[in-house]
């Protein structure tokens, strides 16, 4: 018996998660946020279960992890540091060098950094996280997880965009999609669970949260996925756009005068839900507004879920047939509103159909079918595990 620790390092905050191995026991899992703030925010789960919460200067992301290592000895979560024996850190961007995960060596430390221009947000405080952890644990494994990996068995002609070969060539601009590892722990449960690992099976994924993105699985493989070159691509999000004629960017910036980098920003952190709803970002909060009647809480519901229902039908025609369709993530796990406005959308083309009990009760962490016996698909919510993927690839590449 052993622990592995999955971690999340953002800018300004660190998440994770550990486990007993090869059980695949949570034990623990916390929080730091506002890093680099004097009022920084620690939190950890005890023995207990109950949540420890402690305000604090997090002066660096060093501070963080010596929080989280003192918060598991002080709760006795741990008796000492060798208990740990592998570390494995979600990496958002992967490009086209991982279709795995890989242990931190200089060679894989360098492509991350050169992929920083990709995803600024994140690569960076990843290797920050890293570096904090091998200071903190210099004998510990530690292992990169790539939320691009799972996609990398798309094609040519589903990744790459309708520009000139150059800018793949030389600067590495294609699809590489996101939210692998969780669409990737959806498919290997529905696939094993719900089609008995059957051959040749067709699935998609619906990863429904505040960043949302679809794929579209052929035999366990990512064949298409929704988000693009980065997060940003795809379906209408919390803040996020998603696809947008390229044109509108070109438009705003010489009508508005503002930068193609603030307008950017803006795309990424002030659109999708939260601008068209003028409410919120958050779904529940738009809900409440669609039932008072608000016209913008209207608007942004049907626009989002029309969205949604092209995508999953434009993957239904990728893929062929489709064996069942999954949704997870805070709308896909919790939402029955959600998924019965995107199944009104699509259900007289491709025949889905709710069974309005199951919907309404498979919410809050559970897991079942919530189709009816005679949709043409089945449909299945499924929580999804991104940490326990991240802690059973520290396990097979660590070989613990
Ligand atoms: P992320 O990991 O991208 O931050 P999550 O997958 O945790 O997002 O999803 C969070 C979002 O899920 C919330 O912002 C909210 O919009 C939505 N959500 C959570 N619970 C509900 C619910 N009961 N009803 C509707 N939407 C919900």
């Amino acid at each position: 018996m052993y622990k592995v620790m999955a971690v999340n390092a953002g800018s300004s905050s660190m998440k994770f998660k550990l486990y007993e191995m090869p059980e695949e026991k949570a034990i623990t899992s916390g929080i730091c946020e506002r890093i680099g703030h004097d009022d920084g925010i620690f939190t950890i789960k005890g023995l207990d279960g109950k949540k420890h919460t402690q305000i604090l200067p997090i002066k660096d992301h060093s501070v963080a992890v010596k929080l989280i290592i003192d918060g598991m000895l002080n709760e006795h979560i741990i008796s000492s540091l060798d208990e740990i024996k592998g570390i494995g850190h979600r990496v958002v961007q992967g490009g086209p060098y991982f279709s795995d995960s890989a242990i931190f060596t200089p060679d894989v430390e360098a492509k991350i950094e050169s992929l920083i221009p990709l995803a600024p947000l994140h690569n960076r405080p990843h290797l920050i996280g890293y570096h904090a952890f091998k200071e903190a644990l210099p004998n510990v494994g530690q292992i990169a997880v790539f939320d691009t990996a799972f996609h990398q068995t798309m094609e040519e002609a589903d990744y790459l965009f309708p520009i000139k070969h150059e800018y793949y060539e030389k600067y590495k601009c294609r699809r590489y999609g996101a939210h692998g590892t969780s669409h990737k722990y959806l498919s290997e449960v529905a696939i094993h669970k719900y089609l008995h690992d059957k051959k040749d099976s067709r699935i998609i994924t619906l990863h429904i949260g505040s960043g949302a993105s679809l794929t579209a699985i052929k035999d366990g493989k990512s064949i298409l996925t929704s988000m693009g070159l980065t997060p940003l691509g795809g379906i209408m999000m919390g803040t996020r756009t998603g696809d947008l004629d390229p044109s509108v960017l070109n438009y705003l910036v010489t009508q508005t005068g503002r930068t193609c980098e603030d307008l950017y920003n803006e795309f990424n952190k002030q659109s999708g839900l939260l601008a068209v709803s003028e409410i919120s970002n958050d779904t529940r909060d738009i809900e409440a507004g669609y039932h008072k009647g608000d016209k913008n809480a209207i608007l942004a519901v049907t626009m989002w879920s029309r969205k949604l229902a092209q995508f999953i039908a434009s993957y239904a025609c990728r893929l062929g047939h489709v064996d069942l369709i999954v949704w997870s993530a805070g709308i896909g796990e919790n939402a029955p509103f959600y998924r019965t406005k995107v199944i009104e959308e699509c259900s007289e083309f491709l025949g889905l159909k709710l069974d309005e009990n199951l919907n309404k009760e498979i919410v809050l962490g559970k897991e079942g079918i919530i189709s009816s016996k005679d949709s043409s698909i089945p449909m299945v919510v499924i929580p999804t595990d991104e940490e326990i993927m991240i802690c059973r690839d520290t396990v097979r590449l660590l070989k613990l």
